[in-house]
């Protein structure tokens, strides 16, 4: 058997910097990434579809092959699935701060964790059956909605985020269309007496971006190996469940430049037997949000030898076929993602032209431009 391994370096693609004229990943040293390029072939994918935001979400969902048009229903049953959060329907939840009708603070000024804790559990002893509060961090809440709703009342449910109606009328972005929208602006109203008796950061709940819990297809099903998820952030742990793959955690990540790559590294060798393992990195994402591009290249280096050189010092070349891809730019230009097609490499089968692994070298590459939602396809067949 073929043992496959897809590794995904959370936000690797960037822009030319105009101090040096080079993007993070040229300017980086990277002899391992550079090997994969020259002995495979490459192209770039476009990873987020036209509409959508370039969230890791929706691209790392595109690359596992899951369309995001059928199966993306909110930001809310993504964060559900990746929290484990056992529930039918699931809204994003903000505590937010609202003054004579006008949506002031979006972020309940920035409540505590442990403040937002107890809103939560004040929240949770006054619902009914069916309708839970999950807890996460500061003013970022789920709202689990475990009750039977017809499908097109879960579908005409609008909702609007609270950052954009900021020092807007709320009365006109309340939730509408039908019964579900009725117990959201229900728990909305409660929220109302129950938040101000426990903090004065946030008086009032902002459920938005819900739908159904997506059930993705078993990638299994599709692809005929379950899969191995190795990720350090629970996004990518969630998204792996949804796809009934096999989820391994691995002791002392940190989600950043200064993580156990040894762990990460050996954990994808220890399952590659299983035949495919999807091994995603957070760190250089994160020096992309800092704005660091001096950090960004050095996270570079140390992915392509703490996790591309590890590996490929340890597998049998010939029997290992390696797919690498950043799930979106994270330009430290502008400090967050965007929706531009990626790099992407492809090793164990054919050979190209290209002789290293970047934005640039990688569009003259022979796959062209692809569909990301073709990736898997691609890779195994
Ligand atoms: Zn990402």
């Amino acid at each position: 058997m073929v043992q496959r391994l897809l590794l995904i370096p959370d936000g690797m693609a960037d822009w030319k910097n105009p101090k040096t004229g080079k993007t993070p990943l040229e300017e980086a040293d990277t002899p391992n990434m550079d090997f994969l390029a020259k002995e495979g072939a490459c192209g770039t994918a476009k990873t987020v579809p036209k509409g959508y935001p370039p969230g890791s979400d929706v691209a790392n969902m595109t690359i596992l092959g899951i369309d995001v048009r059928k199966y993306y229903t909110g930001r809310g049953p993504i964060e559900a699935l990746a929290r484990g959060i056992d529930t039918r329907i699931a809204f994003r939840c903000n505590l937010v701060y609202v003054e004579n009708g006008i949506m002031v603070d979006y972020s309940g000024n920035r409540i505590g964790d442990e403040e937002a804790r107890r809103v939560i559990e004040a929240l949770n002893s006054e619902v009914d059956e069916g309708v839970r509060f999950h807890c996460g961090r500061s003013y970022r809440h789920v709202l689990a909605i475990d009750r039977e709703f017809e499908e097109d009342e879960v579908k005409k449910v609008k909702t609007t985020p609270p950052h954009d109606i900021t020092g807007k009328k709320i009365d006109d972005y309340l939730p509408e269309g039908g019964k579900l929208a009725e117990l959201l602006n229900e728990l909305i109203d409660l929220s109302k007496t129950v938040l101000p008796e426990v903090t004065d950061r946030a008086n009032m709940i902002w459920p938005w971006s819900g739908g159904r819990i997506p059930k993705f297809p078993r990638f299994a099903d599709r692809f005929g190996v379950r899969g191995v998820m190795i990720s350090e952030v629970d996004l990518l742990q969630g998204i792996g469940r949804a796809l009934g793959m096999k989820v391994v955690e691995v002791d002392g990540v940190t989600g950043y430049v200064d993580t156990n790559y040894r762990g990460l590294a050996k954990a994808a060798l220890r399952h590659l037997k299983e035949g495919f393992v999807v091994l995603h990195l957070e760190g250089i994402d994160e020096a992309g949000h800092e704005g660091n591009y001096e950090l960004k290249v050095e996270a570079i280096e140390l992915y392509d030898e703490k996790i591309v050189g590890y590996i490929l010092d340890r597998v049998d070349l010939e029997e290992v076929s390696i797919m690498l891809l950043p799930d979106h730019p994270t330009p430290v230009a502008v400090r967050t993602h965007v929706a531009e097609p990626v790099p992407f490499l492809l090793y164990g089968g054919k050979k190209d032209g290209v002789k290293e692994f970047t934005e640039r070298s990688c569009r003259k590459g022979m796959f062209g431009e692809v569909n990301g939602l073709k990736l898997m396809n691609l890779f195994f067949s």
